[in-house]
């Protein structure tokens, strides 16, 4: 999968990608990840690529033809046809796992990171297919945000974990949180791990594991029951926390 983003800040974006599970997708080839310095199209001698805004108000604003003259060039040089173009913004849809998954599918997307009070809505409207928030809250930059975003996706992307069953086993995957993990020792500060886990009984610690989540989302984030698909068994176990 290839990711494109335009941003102010390459460099943050680079450092922090190439480091860790993603930086050995990258080295492995499984995702190719393109980073473009929206400055570098820049139409004037000083390299500005923000104004004041129209109307007055605090801040700057980031220019339209700088952005949309990256955009332009990254279509060209990889011979994109109307790729997803995601405007990392607070104003956005709330990013989830189903879209970190269902993005996962995609063979291109460009990331567009604002910087100061925004973007020119002109360039926004010509080359954005979706605006995405990574929660309500407002950050500096949308560098962070689209570092989370290509994280996430990558994870659901084959072979980018050393073992796929992590994706399909971790909180969110069927909308519960994940159980309780435990690695050694068997006793740490006089707090033991669960016997199950010990045993060496499959079908009683995946019984376990499925409890813990229920337990851990009816306590933690009920909002979630609403998109679970919930078995016999878990309704009768839900009853006994009652
Ligand atoms: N003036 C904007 C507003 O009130 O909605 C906030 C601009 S913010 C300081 C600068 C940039 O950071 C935004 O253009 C966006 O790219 C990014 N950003 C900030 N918070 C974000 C969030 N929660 N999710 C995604 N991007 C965010």
């Amino acid at each position: 999968m290839n990711f494109y983003v335009m941003t102010l800040f390459p460099e943050m974006i680079e450092n922090g990608l190439k480091t860790s599970i993603t930086g050995r997708a990258i080295e492995n080839g499984l995702i190719n990840l393109y980073c473009y310095n929206i400055r570098d199209y820049s139409n004037n001698k000083h390299n500005h690529i923000d104004d004041y805004p129209y109307g007055g108000g605090a801040g700057m604003v980031m220019q339209a033809e700088p952005v949309y003259n990256c955009y332009q060039d990254i279509i060209k040089k990889h011979n994109l046809e109307k790729p997803r173009v995601v405007f990392m913004s607070p104003v956005g849809e709330t990013f989830t796992q189903d879209i970190s998954r269902e993005m996962a599918l995609e063979e291109d997307i460009i990331f567009l990171c604002g910087h100061y009070e925004g973007i020119d809505e002109r360039v926004i409207e010509m080359i954005v297919t979706e605006s995405i928030s990574i929660g309500d809250y407002v950050l500096t930059g949308g560098e962070l945000p689209a570092m989370v975003m290509i994280d996430s996706i990558s994870r659901n992307i084959k072979g980018v974990l050393n073992n796929d069953i992590s994706a399909q086993t971790e909180s969110f995957t069927d909308n519960l949180l994940e159980y309780p993990q435990y690695t050694r020792p068997v006793v740490f500060m006089e707090k033991k791990v669960p016997d199950v886990l010990l045993s060496g009984h499959h079908a009683n610690i995946e019984k376990w594991r499925r409890e813990q989540s229920l337990v851990r989302t009816s306590k933690l984030r009920p909002d979630l029951f609403e998109q679970v698909e919930l078995t016999k068994a878990d309704k009768k176990y839900l009853k006994t926390l009652a």
